[in-house]
């Protein structure tokens, strides 16, 4: 796990770069342009990939996005103004981590270092306990480090949440009442409103989702309850 894909512009940033990441054992390769990095990034089997945000071609907001649909690798995006840094973690585009330029090499080593070794963890997890980690529609659940993945970009679930999301995964296309899921959930002795099974939902739907009124993975089977669909 030691492949990187540099996509910058300004050949002497892209040098300096590739120098100090060579000089660590990494395998680099750059590309000049945003096309040219994206369709390198989505044919190529990269293990991490440092996008620079201004780019002829392609800019670095569309090559993350593109890239994002299709690869859960991390993307370290960089770029000289800290303020479009601020706009790219504001627009969740699912980069990983964001540089300001100038930064000093070794601070990009160490941070590549850093997300190389979270991400071969993520892999080698579901290499070592295939059904420790369930991939649906573009939905990913590791049940061993219990995370949630929508197309790549984690996201954050409280305990209850992700229990009552990986009980109704773990039985794709069943229909489960409300009751039968807050028993499930929140144990028989507790004493509760089964409205919360409903404001639950409502939090994984908002999470999960794209457009809560036609949901991709949680339908609501009305008078009766709730299903993960997997159809
Ligand atoms: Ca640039």
């Amino acid at each position: 796990m030691n492949k990187i894909l540099i996509i910058e512009d300004e050949q002497a940033i892209a040098e300096l770069e590739k120098d100090y990441l060579e000089m660590n054992g990494f395998e680099i390769t750059v590309c000049n342009d945003g096309l040219s990095g994206e369709e390198t990034a989505i044919s190529g089997d990269f293990d991490l990939i440092i996008l620079d945000l201004m780019l002829p071609e392609v800019d670095g907001y569309e090559v993350c996005r593109h890239v994002r649909e299709v690869k859960d690798i991390p993307i370290i995006m960089v770029s000289a103004k800290k303020e479009d840094l601020d706009k790219i973690y504001g627009l969740g585009m699912g980069a990983d981590d964001y540089m300001t330029k100038p930064f000093s090499p070794s601070e990009l080593v160490a941070r590549v270092k850093a997300h190389m070794s979270r991400y071969s963890r993520l892999v080698a997890a579901k290499k070592s306990s295939g059904n420790e980690i369930m991939d649906i529609k573009g939905l990913r659940i590791d049940k061993t480090s219990r995370r949630v993945f929508v197309g790549g970009v984690e996201k954050q679930f409280t305990t209850k949440e992700f229990d009552l999301l990986v009980f109704l995964a773990s039985n794709p296309d069943k229909v489960f009442t409300k009751q039968e899921l807050f028993k499930e959930i929140w144990g028989m002795e507790s004493v509760g409103d089964i409205t919360t099974v409903t404001v639950h939902i409502k939090k994984i739907r908002e999470k999960l989702e794209d457009d809560s009124s036609t949901p991709r993975y949680i339908e609501t089977i009305w008078g009766v309850g709730y299903r993960f669909k997997v159809s």
